[in-house]
């Protein structure tokens, strides 16, 4: 995820190119880059950092003068944020530039096919083979740009939203997207490019989204043709009047981040497992797992150590590790870790999961485990970040960035990366027959269009959430691998609306915590069918006896749990391995909601920081 923004007309590009990429810095940050032509010249400055760090180093460097530009905002999944792996990227002849959103996943293979015919390559990511290949293209088949920028995508497996340009024929940006979105903002005589429309709101109302599998050559004089990447075909596109402000535009149209994240997980989880998860082929395939795998194989056990919600992920993961490998795991606290001197074995393999990679505790965690001989393998959603350099392995959740303070897509990838990381070890070691493994994948692979059905709940989470809006405490329960996910559901409430709440493993509750149940006391219980279900059914009756207020997350046509229950909420039924990925979403927009009717600021809640880089 990264914000993209271009534009070809009479004014100056410049200044057009770099406001907008600030705006599209909420899709991504940790480094910056303009190509600009003008004067005959093909200029460009590229830098780590963030889009403020690149205009001073730009505007130091080169005479920013021309009218068309690509610019590029970062967020890198190829490569660390450094200079050269900063957007745009060249041709190897120097004429073709290029600005990306998005993964290549068969980026290896094109590299070593395009390495042995005599291209180098001097960043690590995949935009830049991407580039060459639509030069090699040019140059073997003598086709124009737009015809080639096809041709090449046709070879291409993954997500986009490219721009390029060739410096010999600067009066035509081509563009083209698949999974990533590309806005094409029409004025008179100038078009404008970007990953959204907030970059060109104040220049035209006029906008074009490009669908899924097209690409349009977009020229000076002459306007738009779009075609279908896959066939030629000419396709008549749709002009949209906006009706938008810069701030719903870039939050997505949604109120918050928050929701926009949420809304977001069917294609963060696809991200996450792009390229990894490859069901027809029967295999898992992530890189940090495969060079490593003797070290996992050989494991005693294995160690997750986390904070937060990722700690609530690695408590999802005991259950999947456990079930599916038979490798003992334990959860820790990172911060009860560091300090409370661990026995670690060098045949430990350490598992550390941090949205940001900085988290200070995991951090540490994570030193002392090294220091004592383990295998430190990391989970992390930012690349390039702290944690990813200090472990020995790793596999990011590619969820894009995470702006809403409480965490919501980063639980769920994070689960989808474990489970993937569960599965590849189970097959490797034989604890799982091959049926049962490949049913694993397919319904992995299913999950997105499932969350998206449980997504469709919103309306009526919204009423649920306005009946317990006054409560002043809440109870959350789950068993199995659900019951992380009911900590999760209160930590979520807590954070955002400040309603104190309590997550139990629901069988916990006759021991201690029943005592607190009447008629005020809103419960929220997992009860979807797979696993435990007629002894959840139980415990609702005990709570029920009791008075307390049931909200039930059950699976579509229950109707035990619907009699018994106050209110229920309908998700699809999956494995009971996979649950918590839909499970969660009904209790995070359950808290969204409250914390909204209550007027809380959501995004950024009191007291809370996005990465805790202090102990
Ligand atoms: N895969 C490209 C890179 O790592 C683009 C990432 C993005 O969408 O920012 O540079």
């Amino acid at each position: 995820m990264c914000g993209i923004v271009g534009y070809i007309g009479n004014r100056e590009a410049y200044p057009i190119v770099a406001k907008g990429l600030q705006r599209l810095e909420y899709r991504g940050y940790d480094s910056a880059g303009i190509a600009i032509y003008g004067n005959g010249e093909l200029k460009y400055s590229k830098t780590k950092g963030k889009v403020a760090d690149m205009r001073r180093k730009l505007e130091a460097e080169i005479d920013p003068s021309g009218t068309i530009a690509l610019g590029h905002t970062r967020w890198a999944t190829h490569g660390v944020p450094n200079d050269i792996n900063s957007h745009p990227h060249f041709s190897n002849s120097g004429n073709l530039v290029i600005i990306h959103n998005g993964i290549i996943e068969n980026y290896d293979a094109l590299k070593k096919e395009l390495t042995s015919r005599g291209y180098s390559f001097s960043s690590d990511t995949d935009t830049e083979v991407l580039v060459n290949l639509i030069e090699d293209v040019i140059v073997k088949e003598g086709v124009k740009l737009g015809k080639a920028v096809q041709m090449t995508l046709n070879q291409v497996v993954g997500a986009y939203a490219i721009a390029v340009f060739d410096r010999r024929k600067p009066n035509e940006i081509v563009v083209a997207r698949l999974g990533s979105p590309l806005a094409i903002g029409i004025g008179k005589d100038e078009y404008f490019i970007a990953s959204d429309a907030s970059p060109f709101i104040e220049y035209t109302n006029n906008v074009i989204y490009l669908e899924d599998g097209e690409v349009a050559v977009v020229r000076k004089e002459k306007g738009i043709k779009v075609r279908k990447i896959e066939d030629d075909t000419m396709v008549d596109p749709y002009v949209q009047e906006l009706q938008l402000n810069l701030e719903q535009i870039e939050k997505g149209g949604f109120d918050h981040f928050m929701l926009k994240e949420i809304f977001e997980q069917p294609a963060a989880i696809r991200d996450t497992y792009r390229g990894r998860l490859l069901a027809d082929e029967g295999i898992v395939s992530m890189a940090g797992v495969d060079d490593n795998l003797e070290r996992f194989l050989n494991a005693k056990r294995i160690i997750v150590v986390a904070c937060g919600t990722s700690w609530h992920a690695g408590l999802v993961s005991e259950y999947l590790i456990e079930e599916l490998t038979r490798i003992p795991v334990e959860v820790e606290y990172a911060s009860e870790f560091r300090y409370r001197n661990p026995i670690i074995n060098r045949d430990d393999v350490v598992i550390a999961i941090s949205q940001s990679g900085e988290t200070a505790d995991t951090m540490a965690a994570i030193k002392l485990a090294k220091e004592r001989g383990a295998f430190v393998f990391g989970v992390c959603n930012v690349v390039g970040s702290s944690i990813a350099r200090e472990t020995h392995a790793g596999a990011y959740t590619h969820a894009g960035p995470e702006i809403g303070v409480a965490s919501t897509k980063a639980f769920t990838t994070q689960i989808t990366i474990l489970a993937l990381i569960a599965l590849k070890l189970a097959k490797a070691k034989g604890t799982i027959s091959k049926s049962d493994f490949q049913m694993h994948l397919q319904e992995l692979e299913t999950i997105p269009q499932k969350i998206e059905v449980a997504l469709e709940s919103n309306d009526a989470i919204r009423e649920v959430a306005f009946r317990y809006k006054d409560a002043r405490n809440c109870i959350y329960l789950g068993r199995g691998c659900n019951f992380p996910v009911a900590l999760e559901g209160a930590l979520k409430l807590k954070e955002i609306s400040y309603i104190h709440a309590e997550g139990y493993p629901a069988a916990e509750m006759k021991h201690g915590p029943i005592a607190l149940i009447d008629e005020e006391m809103p419960v929220v219980v997992i009860a979807t069918r797979k696993g435990h279900y007629e002894k959840v059914v139980s415990n609702i009756q005990e709570i029920k006896s009791r008075k307390g207020k049931i909200i039930a997350i059950i699976n579509e046509g229950d109707t035990s749990v619907r009699e018994l229950a106050d209110h229920v909420i309908e998700v699809p039924e999956t494995m009971e391995s996979l649950s918590p990925l839909v499970n969660t979403i009904p209790l995070q927009l359950l808290s969204y909601h409250i914390a909204v009717m209550l007027n809380k600021n959501v995004d950024q809640p009191r007291n809370l920081a996005k990465s805790v880089t202090v102990e």
